[in-house]
């Protein structure tokens, strides 16, 4: 079997409209609706993938990620292609109701927090967002990498809460443009329960998955797009083209997800 048959699982997903004021060539480009973001994740060969709504992340510190928890759960119950991650926003005290109720969905696979869009230190809301993910043993997806964000500061929260499991996402993104702060926050953890994603701009770089594989391993990277922020098939072709073993490619499009969200392996 070819690497690029491979039915891959994405697991940093949107749809919607990105809501940047003032920019509207990026609201134009980077925007879809669910239809789209399926035609294009099955150009690449991805069968899953796991989706927040636009309208709950953006614009900055101006978003409703109330309204988008109940278009998203509608949304993916539409499409077979579409999983669920539903936000929790500790800005908006309703979320945590939400993702109680949405999480018994079997769409519903986890929590998406983005302390950079919904404007507050992972710092100063950590303690009180990580006894509720580790409560319901959650999957969690983080933005990281600028300053609301930066991966070490999650560290001490997974540490002290292992019954739950969080994503990174963005290897190689960092405010300061050091490309390695997802990686060496996976490695500092100390219980196992810290993963980061491949959905940054910076795998252009040239060996840094690599890299990410060869310091974590390959069962710490999962396969992400950031669809439609930015091209899935672009994304798909640099771990498909990678200078690692066939069986690290599968873990990192597949095999490490499959097991996080309890999928077929393939
Ligand atoms: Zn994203």
């Amino acid at each position: 079997m070819q690497i690029s048959e491979i039915q891959a699982i994405d697991i940093h997903g949107h749809y919607g409209r990105n809501d940047r004021p003032g920019r509207p060539l990026a609201i134009q480009f980077q925007s879809a609706d669910p239809a789209e973001v399926v035609r294009r994740a099955r150009q690449c060969n991805t069968r899953y993938t796991v989706v927040s709504p636009l309208l709950g992340l953006m614009p900055r510190g101006g978003s409703d990620p109330v309204a988008g928890n109940d278009q998203a759960a509608r949304v993916v119950a539409e499409y077979d292609d579409l999983l669920q991650w539903v936000i929790v926003d500790p800005l908006h005290p309703r979320t945590f109701e939400q993702a109680d109720a949405m999480l018994k969905s079997p769409k519903c696979v986890g929590i998406k927090i983005h302390p950079e869009e919904h404007c507050y230190p992972i710092r100063e809301h950590g303690d009180k967002l990580f006894a509720f993910f580790a409560q319901r043993r959650a999957l969690v997806l983080t933005h990281s990498g600028d300053q609301n964000s930066m991966p070490g500061d999650f560290v001490p929260f997974a540490d002290a809460h292992p019954e739950m499991k969080l994503i990174l996402a963005h290897i190689g993104n960092g405010w300061d443009r050091e490309l390695g702060h997802q990686v060496r926050a996976v490695a500092a953890s100390r219980h196992g329960n810290l993963y980061a994603d491949t959905s940054s701009a910076s795998s252009i770089v040239p060996n840094l998955i690599e890299w990410a594989v060869h310091e974590i391993g390959a069962n710490r990277v999962l396969y992400g797009t950031d669809t439609p922020l930015y091209s899935a098939s672009m994304q798909r072709i640099r771990i498909d083209r990678s200078e690692l073993g066939d069986n690290e490619k599968y873990q990192i499009l597949r095999g490490n997800a499959a097991k996080l969200l309890n999928l077929p392996a393939d």
